[in-house]
């Protein structure tokens, strides 16, 4: 790690990952300044934060909500802006090292291509990004001197296992997923589970729209797709591997039958750190760490296709490419978002998703514009089908 200290721009500071990202900058203070924060409507913790840690620019994505935020912060140096436009703008200033894209769903796509665009190092923890466009987006990197680091764990856990290795040895990548809250839940109740039964993540502490995602496991199919974008392997190389523990955050098998697994706590302060160490070396830290005897029992088991048909979703949809993945992930944060308001059940989650791509056709090499038609579409045709079933 050099010493000059790198300036971060987080994109969604109030979110889980967002808070545990402060975490980290917190812990690291000679290596680390937030430089930019963005929320986009959690005026208060926005506030608390940037008066806690005085960065340079706050934007608040919601404009109706600016004047909220510049008058709790007039006292202070720190210039307070509105709008995603503003966002896109922040992100490319000279002084931004690297940018954390932390905030939920489709919304990370602009700022994150502007990012790439101004050669900054990303720390990417929105998947959706990959999921929706990671053809383009992996075109862009080409061309770029960005580089693109996962804080995902298991996507963390490739990386970590892929150090020092040849991408022609390897066989395929293991993600492995906790199975979620109705792991063990028989199928035929599934459809009388409400939001705030799913809300109940047995391992992991995470906002609401992904533990939504995990209870589905769309969150895994998601994962699938990013491993695909980030390390360049297609998805029938790409094995889901339920296991409840979340201890081993995913694994690669080798062309000689090795395989190499990454373990750490179920925490994401872990990925966020080895991240934000990138490209230099890992960060000692004197936080809790692993023993593995408290863990006598690491247990594995294929994922219920049958239960859990999002998977099947997400495969085909790896497969079919295009704008696919947009609108399944577009139907998905419509769908999702009326589960949590107790619109719908859980099981017309996947309804709604399959209905909305069958509705569809694939534009098979999207550009952005495409992308941004299919989205906007594909969530007016979710909506369609909650208001009328
Ligand atoms: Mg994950």
């Amino acid at each position: 790690m050099e010493s000059k200290i790198r300036n971060i721009a987080l994109l969604g500071s109030t979110g889980s990952i967002g808070r545990q990202t402060l975490d980290i900058i917190a812990e690291y203070p000679h290596l680390f300044k937030a430089h930019l924060l963005v929320a986009n409507t959690s005026t208060d913790l926005l506030i608390e934060q940037a008066r806690h840690f005085i960065p340079r620019q706050v934007i608040i994505g919601e404009s109706s909500l600016y004047a909220t935020v510049r008058d709790a912060l007039a006292d202070l140096p720190i210039e307070v802006m509105s709008g995603h436009q503003a966002i896109a703008d922040a992100v490319t200033a000279p002084e931004v090292d690297t940018v954390v894209t932390a905030m939920v769903g489709y919304s990370g796509l602009e700022s994150t291509i502007a990012a790439i665009g101004a050669g900054k190092d990303i720390a990417l923890a929105n998947k959706e990004t990959l999921v929706v466009a990671g053809e383009l987006i992996t075109g862009l990197l080409a061309h770029s001197s960005s580089h693109l680091y996962p804080v995902d764990s298991e996507h963390g856990a490739f990386y970590q296992c892929l150090v020092g290795e040849r991408m022609q040895d390897v066989d395929k990548l293991i993600l492995t997923a906790s199975g979620g809250p109705f792991r063990t839940t028989p199928k035929a109740e599934l459809a009388t589970k409400r939001a705030i039964d799913a809300l109940k993540h047995p391992n992991w502490s995470m906002g609401a729209k992904i533990t939504i995602d995990s209870a589905t496991m769309m969150n895994k199919g998601f994962e699938m797709l990013e491993a695909k974008w980030l390390f360049g392997v297609g998805h029938d190389r790409i094995e889901i591997v339920v296991h409840p523990q979340s201890i081993v955050h995913s694994m690669v098998e080798f062309c000689d039958g090795s395989v190499k697994a990454q373990l750490g706590l179920p925490d994401m302060h872990l990925p966020i750190r080895y991240a934000l160490g990138l490209p230099g070396g890992r960060l000692a830290t004197t936080g809790r760490k692993m023993s593995l005897t408290d863990y006598a029992s690491l247990t594995f088991e294929r994922p219920d296709f049958d239960k859990f048909p999002l998977l099947s979703t997400a495969y085909r949809a790896a497969e079919q490419g295009g704008t696919v993945p947009c609108m399944m992930n577009a139907a998905n944060e419509i769908a999702v978002a009326a589960y949590l308001r107790d619109a719908i059940g859980f099981t017309d989650i996947h309804r709604i998703v399959e209905t909305t791509i069958a509705q569809m056709g694939n534009v098979a090499h999207p550009t952005y514009d495409d992308y941004v038609q299919c989205n906007n579409e594909a969530r007016a045709r979710a909506m369609a089908l909650i208001t009328h079933p």
